[in-house]
């Protein structure tokens, strides 16, 4: 992640979001509508604890923003907000919307084994289309 320049798009997702902090990419996955993945853009870190107060609290809020455009988008239930970083170990964020009909309330989605299925191209470039113009 520290390497890539900071793409409009690549083999995961579009770019829906170009901060001063971060990057946001709508995924191509299948794994649940909206899924977006926020990118820490700077020197590398690992845990958001490395951030300066001021790194920190412009991160955060490019995430909020991002995270309220998909809410009004998709219009889901409630908004999770993951920061793992275990497989991959530079900071980003999933952004996982949640709706009503959900194969896991009340607990983390649970990330699909193996290979992940794609959205049709047209609904995640009509979709990243309308997120820009909300972010
Ligand atoms: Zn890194």
């Amino acid at each position: 992640m520290c390497a890539q320049d900071r793409p409009d798009e690549d083999e995961h997702g579009i770019r829906i979001h170009a901060g001063r902090y971060s990057d946001a990419y709508l995924q191509r996955a299948s794994w649940q509508l909206g899924y977006t993945i926020v990118m820490w853009r700077g020197r590398h870190i690992a845990e958001p604890t490395e951030l300066a107060a001021e790194e920190a609290s412009g991160y955060w809020l490019e995430v909020l923003r991002v995270a309220s455009a998909l809410q009004r988008h998709y219009q889901p239930v409630k908004m999770n907000y993951q920061t793992l970083g275990n497989a991959v170990p530079h900071l980003h964020t999933h952004l996982v919307p949640r709706f009503a009909q959900d194969p896991a309330p009340g607990r983390p989605l649970p990330f699909p084994e193996g290979e992940r299925p794609r959205l049709p191209e047209e609904t995640v470039r009509r979709d990243a289309l309308a997120l820009r113009s909300l972010v």
